[in-house]
């Protein structure tokens, strides 16, 4: 039996792929990278976005098209949420709590149904990984933030946290099979472990003794939950990288207000400011929503003031749109169209010419690269620097995946460097 998958999303989501996939293998399936060679056709779905929920409505019609005999299996946040509309398109269906279930479930090939279990019941479950240099760990699932425009805790259901012991042994599993990185995994991995009297910052220091591991990554850090402690230990443990992704969304007070974010704008740049302190390098990201219902020039203006002060890495922004089940849906004072594309627009610009700025400073320097594998183009290896920048690097005979080397970087592009291996 043959499968292809298509993931849209995040990370969250390119994990529950793998661990879709992992499935799949060890039941003799065999991946091909054409939906019209496969027997399953399994899509897993975004619900952050309207857009992003649109595409998979438009997949399963254009691959159901392509491949008439397959069965075609949604997963993912649409499929927990809408699941009513996609029993008449997809054959099965598979909410994002019930991955465990899954051979099961696509056992019962041409059977249409609905799968869904809305709560998260066996969270120590370890899923099958790929062999993967970077390995992605959940250390816990869904939200309890109900951010007023936010899809996540209605399709990932409340936070529930993974035990240590459980992520410590899958991580130390994955060493043994070649793992060099791991990135934890959670919506707000800075409340992890809340009911355990065991928090984030604990377990980061129990994961920097694994022996073996490289690197540790992490995402994403709520900005009112990021504590100096985290801090700390960013800079003192050896493996963590120098990279924290702090999604601001908006630089006034009003719109943060209305996004129920529970921080300020000045309480934010306060702690961008310690961490830049404290963490000599560190990089920094976030995301932002333009156009929220409200937002004001204004407003706008005061988001690209914060670019402008914090000079992020990079970011991620989008136009605010309509979720399901969201407080901001019904909001007064909705923002037409036209004037959320000029904002992001000129955001985007900014961020362009910042992050191409910060790129330059690395010309020069010399960094120290993970390498993951061979460039798309296949004549480059690529990898990533502490602060998690795409480093491109000649082919050399005596480095391979995996390998960590010292690179001097020649070259910095739009998004990404250019090194030599010295
Ligand atoms: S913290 Fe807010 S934005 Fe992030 S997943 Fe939870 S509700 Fe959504």
């Amino acid at each position: 039996m043959k499968y292809y998958i298509k993931t849209f999303g995040c990370q969250m989501n390119e994990r529950d792929s793998e661990k879709v996939e992992g499935i799949l293998l060890d039941n003799n399936y065999e991946k091909v990278e054409e939906a019209e060679q496969a027997d399953l056709i399994i899509i897993n779905s975004c619900a952050v976005r309207e857009k992003a929920e649109n595409k998979l409505y438009s997949e399963i019609g254009r691959l159901r098209f392509k491949n008439k005999k397959a069965t075609i299996v949604a997963m993912g946040c649409v499929a927990q949420i809408n699941y009513e509309k996609l029993k008449n398109l997809a054959d099965v269906v598979v909410g994002t709590n019930t991955i465990d279930e899954f051979y099961n479930i696509v056992k019962k090939q041409g059977i249409s149904g609905v799968f869904i279990k809305p709560s998260m019941d066996k969270p120590d479950y370890i899923f099958p990984h790929l062999n993967r240099i970077t390995s992605y760990i959940d250390i816990m699932y869904g939200c309890d933030n109900f951010c007023s425009y936010c899809v996540v805790p209605y399709t990932r259901g409340r936070e529930v946290s993974r035990k240590r012991e459980a992520i410590i042994e899958e991580i130390k599993e994955l060493v043994d099979k070649g793992t060099k990185e791991v990135m934890l995994l959670g919506q707000n991995v800075n409340s992890y472990g809340k009911n355990f009297n065991y928090g984030f910052v604990d377990l980061l220091y129990e994961v920097n003794k694994v022996e073996g591991l490289e690197r540790i990554r992490f995402t994403t850090s709520h900005p009112k939950d990021f504590s100096k402690d985290l801090i700390y230990a960013i800079r003192d443990l050896k493996k963590v990288c120098e990279h924290i992704h702090l999604p601001i969304q908006s630089g006034s007070n009003k719109i943060l207000n209305l996004m129920r974010r529970k921080y300020t704008k000045e309480e934010y740049l306060e702690k961008v400011h310690i961490y830049k302190e404290i963490v000599k390098n560190g990089s920094i990201t976030t995301d932002i929503i333009v156009g929220f219902p409200q937002e004001t020039e204004e407003d706008f203006q005061e988001t690209l003031n914060v670019l402008e002060e914090v000079k992020y890495d990079t970011s991620f922004s989008f136009k605010y749109s309509k979720r399901a089940f969201t407080k901001a849906k019904d909001m007064d004072g909705q923002v037409p169209e036209e004037d959320k594309m000029k904002r992001l627009n000129l955001l985007q610009d900014l961020q362009a010419k910042i992050t191409q700025e910060k790129l330059k400073t690395y010309e020069n320097r010399i960094v120290e690269v993970l390498i993951e594998g061979v460039s798309k183009k296949g004549n480059q290896f690529f990898g990533r620097n502490r602060q998690n920048m795409v480093v491109n690097l000649d082919f050399m005979d005596n480095i391979k995946a995996g390998d960590i080397v010292k690179v001097k970087i020649t070259k910095a592009f739009k998004h990404s460097l250019l090194g030599k291996v010295i």
